[in-house]
């Protein structure tokens, strides 16, 4: 693994497992010490992982000062489409950047479904945090309801379309792609690995086509330390993207090792 001076030498991150924890709207000062602690106390264990953790704002600076010197990279869980301006409550990828993100996630689930993200918007936020020289983490993934109705591939290559023709609008750097099936976040249900592997194959080949075909691809929903191998020895799945299982570090960082 490269030492602290990689926090934006991206390029060197196409392929590489990557493991990264998003704690969703959860912390506080005292239990987040204790973890970010526990993180950068272990990542020289772990060589050839990259790791990071998105974390909600207000924690970003705490992520920075407990993080700073490690080859952990940190991020936020959502920005804005726009640069500056009038926008209340928005917060922009340079403000992100400001602080040392290396990531942030674009249109999770969560986001689309209770915050009305459309997959243009998801398209604009992920150009917005490639200008500002962060690694976007875009979010793909079905609902019970498609996946039963025999939807999963066109619902996630409309998503991933969305973003691929924002991307055609001329910005051109380092991103990841997140599978999620939204009925395994948060459920305890996950994907079986050929599950899993069957929609990345299909995410490989959309990316392949637009000339991204080393883009890393993730899997998220319900990752744990013991189902994290099986998925990660799948041939299109990098890595994984972790919500419940990256607030407990032991857990985690099993999960970072798998
Ligand atoms: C997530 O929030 O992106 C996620 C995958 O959550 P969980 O691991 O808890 O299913």
């Amino acid at each position: 693994m490269e030492g602290p001076d990689s926090q934006r030498q991206v390029g060197s991150l196409m392929r590489k497992r990557l493991v990264v924890g998003n704690w969703k709207m959860n912390g506080g000062l005292a239990a987040n010490a204790t973890l970010l602690a526990a993180v950068a106390g272990s990542w020289k264990q772990l060589p050839g992982r990259e790791i990071a953790v998105c974390v909600p704002y207000p924690y970003l600076a705490q992520a920075q000062a407990a993080l700073q010197g490690t080859a952990v990279g940190w991020g936020a869980q959502d920005v804005s489409e726009h640069v500056s301006g009038a926008y209340t409550g928005e917060v922009s990828a340079g403000m992100l950047a400001e602080f040392g993100c290396r990531y942030v996630l674009t249109g999770h689930s969560e986001r689309r479904q209770h915050f009305g993200d459309t997959d243009a918007g998801v398209g604009a936020k992920t150009v917005a945090a490639m200008r500002a020289g962060l690694i976007p983490i875009a979010c793909v993934g079905e609902t019970l309801a498609e996946r039963d109705g025999g939807m999963t591939g066109p619902v996630v290559l409309r998503q991933l379309d969305a973003v691929l023709s924002a991307l055609a609008q001329g910005a051109a750097a380092p991103w990841v792609l997140a599978y999620e099936p939204v009925w395994a976040i948060g459920t305890g249900r996950t994907a079986a690995p050929s599950e899993a592997q069957e929609v990345h194959a299909t995410l490989r080949a959309r990316l392949a086509a637009a000339g991204m075909k080393d883009v890393p691809l993730l899997y998220g929903g319900s990752v744990k330390a013991g189902n994290a191998a099986a998925l990660f020895a799948m041939a299109d799945i990098d890595g994984g993207l972790i919500g419940g299982a990256s607030l407990d570090a032991a857990e985690f960082l099993a999960i970072a090792a798998a």
